[in-house]
């Protein structure tokens, strides 16, 4: 495929997450909470999971509301800790900031993931793809540090 066929792919991919985010509807008994604000674009989101015997991530709720971008990658983001450990998670929140800094390559299981990467070349942009990772870290780190009833130790997790 060559590099206008794949943008075009990409572009597709956060259209349509744009267009319908996936899992945007608040949880009833979140485990986690965390909202997130990017001032430079305006961006909002509240991302929320509930977590199964305290470390595995049963559901997820993104509830953004910003530009394209950090709507997408909300809600690509959703699709992907679904079902992952919260250190899992937390890991992946590291590995896509790499991947926006231009250090390292993702693969997603959706292979949606892949398409935000194309952000990385609009360094005013990055912030809006970045908001709901840091969003999710946040929450997590908090959550271990005490604040909610999640399993704290590196093995629990
Ligand atoms: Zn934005």
């Amino acid at each position: 495929m060559s590099d206008n066929n794949l943008d075009q792919l990409y572009r597709e991919v956060i259209l349509d997450h744009n267009r319908s985010p996936r899992n945007a509807e608040p949880l009833e008994k979140p485990t986690i909470e965390a909202e997130g604000f990017n001032p430079i674009c305006g961006d909002k989101l509240k991302v929320e999971l509930e977590l199964d015997d305290k470390k595995c991530i049963k559901d997820v709720s993104c509830q953004s509301c910003g530009c394209s971008i950090s709507v997408s990658s909300a809600s690509i983001m959703g699709e992907e800790i679904r079902g992952k450990s919260v250190k899992e998670a937390r890991e992946l929140v590291e590995k896509f900031r790499a991947m926006m800094a231009g250090k390292e390559k993702m693969e997603s299981d959706t292979g949606d993931l892949e398409a935000l990467e194309g952000v990385k070349k609009f360094p005013v942009r990055i912030k809006c793809a970045l908001l709901a990772w840091a969003t999710l870290a946040q929450g997590i780190d908090q959550a271990k540090s005490g604040k909610v009833d999640v399993a704290k130790t590196e093995e629990d997790l």
